[in-house]
């Protein structure tokens, strides 16, 4: 592919003014292909064709057939496993041992589970005596809410897009998608499966472009009639604005500052290997990553220990080395960022247990956005990387010593997404999870996921919740229908 175009009312699409911006491959710093840069006529294109598409062909498809296209679109991703695969793994740097595991296979279930949920959803249904002595019966009904623009981060690409195409279209509704700039590739790609299995026009839509430029005009659009984001809570505020012109509705799943708590009594092998992943992988860029590690004392310094060698077991490299675990950060200003918090750590005096710089990558990967695994102890709990986000392959482990403390330091930040527990005693873990201020818990374990559940953050980690039936809370419009008897 050597240009990546807009996808709109069944169409690919270039820009009309012509207009290209450059998708950089992080592995080497070269360039991989030159993407069409939306503006004013290809979001409005974008929407109009969504809007039309809510009536035409797409609207009056029978519930049935919806599911079986959902069923059919999951199995063309898997036909075209390897085409999303290498794509997905060029515009991001991450390894395939991630992404052939979690990315692409939750791109294909993203429709599979919506399409399941869809079919099994029950309506209410109230009867009531009148005041004339009669009866009623009330019912309630769903309708698609309308035109969903999705906008979306390049951290997890489809999976997270897909998080939303999926039960948006399963609902009925059509979608406008806009794609992180850096990561445009896969949600281009899903143009061709939507075309290939016979999608109507105008149901599926994207407009590829920069946040500023294009996602500024999607989410102002008027006739957008909700919105749903991934990516950093300052955009999220920005799009939560946008949103209260014409009181459309909007989910936003936002950033995290996750901690992970590891009590004496814990498994140590299981601590270490999953707080491993949690810290590291996707390079650190997974918003349910854990960067604050809270570790009691007694066994502090054996955990820290472990953990280093753990992280010292890492493989950096290219994508399609099956040995490779981590692979470079999305972008060179993704990598300056990350630098940058490195500095500020070492600045307010962290004691470096491991990493804090570049890693010597060989050949060509010595220009690509590599940062090391970096473990941080001894800073304050005021401290920049212990209070902001920094989305890299970074912890900072502090000790603690009883449970009434560690709730405390896990709830003191704005955010609340994820957090993991680690103890073998069971109501330790109860009563631990109960306390803390976060959407998801994890025990003992982390990043397991059932699509069926709730997801979603608490304080600046975002607004609603989605997942199993409750996405069709977002997605739909519930109607209640009165009949008297
Ligand atoms: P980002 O907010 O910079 O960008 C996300 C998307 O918003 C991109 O498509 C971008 O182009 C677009 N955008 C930017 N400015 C916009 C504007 N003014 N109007 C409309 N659209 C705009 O986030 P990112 O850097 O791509 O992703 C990383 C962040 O996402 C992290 O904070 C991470 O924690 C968060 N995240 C959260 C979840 C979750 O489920 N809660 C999942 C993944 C990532």
């Amino acid at each position: 592919m050597n240009k990546v175009q807009h996808y709109i009312n069944g169409q690919f699409l270039d820009s009309s003014c012509g207009e290209f911006f450059d998708n950089i491959n992080p592995m080497n710093g070269q360039l991989l292909n030159k993407v069409a840069l939306g503006r004013e006529d290809e979001v409005n294109a974008a929407v109009a064709a969504a809007k039309a598409a809510l009536t035409g062909e797409w609207g009056q498809m029978k519930l049935n057939d919806r599911i079986a296209m959902m069923y059919e679109i999951a199995e063309e991703i898997d036909r075209r496993f390897d085409d999303f695969l290498e794509a997905e793994c060029l515009d991001t740097g991450k390894p395939y041992s991630i992404a052939r595991h979690i990315d692409i296979p939750r791109g294909a279930a993203n429709f599979k589970v919506f399409a399941d949920t869809m079919k099994a959803v029950a309506d209410e249904a109230y009867r009531m005596d009148t005041p004339d002595g009669k009866i009623a019966m009330n019912y309630s009904m769903r309708k698609p809410k309308g035109v969903i623009a999705v906008i979306s981060p390049w951290n997890l690409p489809l999976l997270l897009m897909t998080w939303k195409v999926g039960p948006a279209m399963a609902c009925g509704n059509t979608v406008v998608v806009k794609p992180s700039q850096v990561t445009p590739s896969t949600t281009s790609l899903l143009g061709e499966v939507m075309s290939k299995v016979g999608v109507p026009a105008g149901a599926y839509n994207v407009v590829q472009g920069k946040g500023s430029i294009t996602g500024n005009l999607l989410t102002a659009h008027k006739d957008v009639d909700a919105i749903t984001f991934t990516g950093e809570t300052k955009t999220g505020e920005m799009i939560m604005n946008a949103c209260s012109k014409g009181v459309r509705d909007v989910s936003l799943e936002l950033g995290g500052k996750n901690p992970a708590i590891v009590f004496a009594d814990c498994d140590m092998d299981k601590a270490v290997h999953e707080t491993t992943r949690s810290c590291f992988a996707n390079s650190g860029q997974v918003c349910l990553g854990t960067e604050r590690v809270y570790v009691q004392r007694p066994i502090f310094d054996e955990f820290v220990s472990r953990l280093k060698e753990s992280a010292l077991k890492l493989k950096l490299g290219i994508h399609n080395d099956d040995s490779v675990d981590m692979g470079p950060v999305v972008s060179k200003t993704h990598q300056d960022t990350v630098l940058k918090y490195y500095d500020i750590a070492k600045k307010e005096g962290a004691n470096i247990v491991l990493g804090g710089g570049v890693p010597k990558m060989e050949g060509e990967l010595a220009n690509g956005f590599f940062v090391e695994p970096t473990i941080w102890t001894g800073l304050p709990e005021d401290a920049t990387v212990v209070k902001e986000e920094v989305f890299g392959p970074c912890c900072h482990i502090a000790p603690f010593d009883s449970e009434e403390e560690v709730i405390k330091m896990a709830n003191d930040t704005d955010y609340g997404l994820a957090s993991t527990i680690f103890t073998e005693n069971l109501d330790k873990a109860h009563r631990v999870a109960s306390q803390i201020d976060s959407g998801i818990v994890w025990i003992n374990s982390w990043f397991l996921r059932d699509l069926r559940t709730p997801f979603g953050g608490m304080k600046g980690s975002g607004i609603g919740r989605e997942g199993g039936h409750h996405s069709l809370e977002f997605y739909t419009e519930l109607k209640n229908v009165c009949i008297k008897m």
